[in-house]
């Protein structure tokens, strides 16, 4: 993901979004599971305006799932349906195209009413951020590997529609918004789980950010991964026991933060402190 989100492209992102809306009839909204607030755009809501929607948490497969249902159950209290889903395995996907049938009933309902004997497939776009994984779900939904996974910003090319059984039809290049960046804590949530590139923000901070939130919400995780016998208050306490239990030195045996910072960032994108969610009701 090398994208810089400046004014100008994020003005451009917004309209291409906008024109792809108008092609179809519902819009899948993918957040990451582990972050469904952060991860989502600013102005989706504005961009999205009158368009049926599903948000989709994706990466279900490696949040906290007892947050996950959580927030389902958040965003059911406003009647907005979300469902989890894990792209690469497939899990949600059937409930996904079933709630969106569901939700267009009355459209083609409508349609048939004024005589459309056949009314045609329903039309989606999936759009989300960077890195949440859209390629993945339009490869999942296509049964074959057809959109390229990564992003090409910028290339325009001609519509395509993907064909998902006879009922879905979906865009086949997804629409690309960017997260929220003003917010810090949003910022260091997207760094911890990926979602921007480790070079935006300072990795130590993003590092301290992560530990902290691992020492309030899941201590006896990072305990465990670690064999510390206890949590240390001091944050430089706690990046030296790390070092020290981990190795990550530097020349005269002192312990490299830099090193401890990447073995924690890469531990957790890499479930080895388990499945975590990172944005909290
Ligand atoms: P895009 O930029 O939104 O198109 O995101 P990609 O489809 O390129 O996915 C970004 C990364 O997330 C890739 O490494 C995918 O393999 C991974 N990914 C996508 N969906 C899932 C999922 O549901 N679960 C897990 N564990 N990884 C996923």
């Amino acid at each position: 993901m090398t994208i810089q989100w400046f004014p100008g492209h994020m003005a451009k992102a917004k309209r291409e979004v906008t024109e792809k809306l108008k092609l179809i009839d519902i819009v899948f909204e993918l957040v990451d599971a582990r972050i469904p607030i952060s991860s989502r755009n600013p102005l989706i809501d504005e961009i999205v305006a009158n368009k049926p929607r599903i948000i989709l948490l994706n990466k279900a497969d490696m949040a906290d799932p007892d947050v996950t249902k959580q927030w389902i159950d958040f965003f059911a209290a406003q009647q907005i349906d979300a469902i989890a889903i894990d792209s690469q395995s497939g899990t949600g996907v059937k409930q996904m195209v079933a709630v969106a049938k569901e939700k267009l009933r009355p459209k083609f309902e409508k349609m048939i009413a004024k005589g459309i004997k056949r009314p045609r497939a329903m039309r989606a776009l999936i759009v989300g951020i960077p890195n949440v994984g859209k390629s993945t779900l339009i490869n999942r939904l296509a049964g074959k590997h057809i959109a390229k996974t990564g992003d090409t910003p910028g290339v325009t090319k001609a519509q395509q529609w993907i064909k998902v059984g006879k009922e879905l039809e979906l865009l086949d290049t997804p629409g690309i918004l960017w997260p929220k960046f003003e917010d810090e804590e949003v910022g260091y949530k997207l760094a911890t789980t990926g979602a921007i590139k480790d070079t935006i923000l300072n990795l130590q901070d993003v590092a301290v950010y992560a530990l902290r939130f691992l020492s309030t919400h899941y201590p006896d995780r990072l305990k465990e991964r670690y064999a510390l016998a206890d949590i240390p208050e001091d944050i430089v306490q706690l990046f030296d026991d790390i070092g020290k239990k981990r190795g990550c030195l530097a020349a005269g045996g002192v312990v490299d933060y830099d090193k401890v910072a990447e073995l924690v960032l890469r531990d957790i994108r890499t479930e080895k402190l388990g499945r975590l969610s990172f944005d909290r009701l």
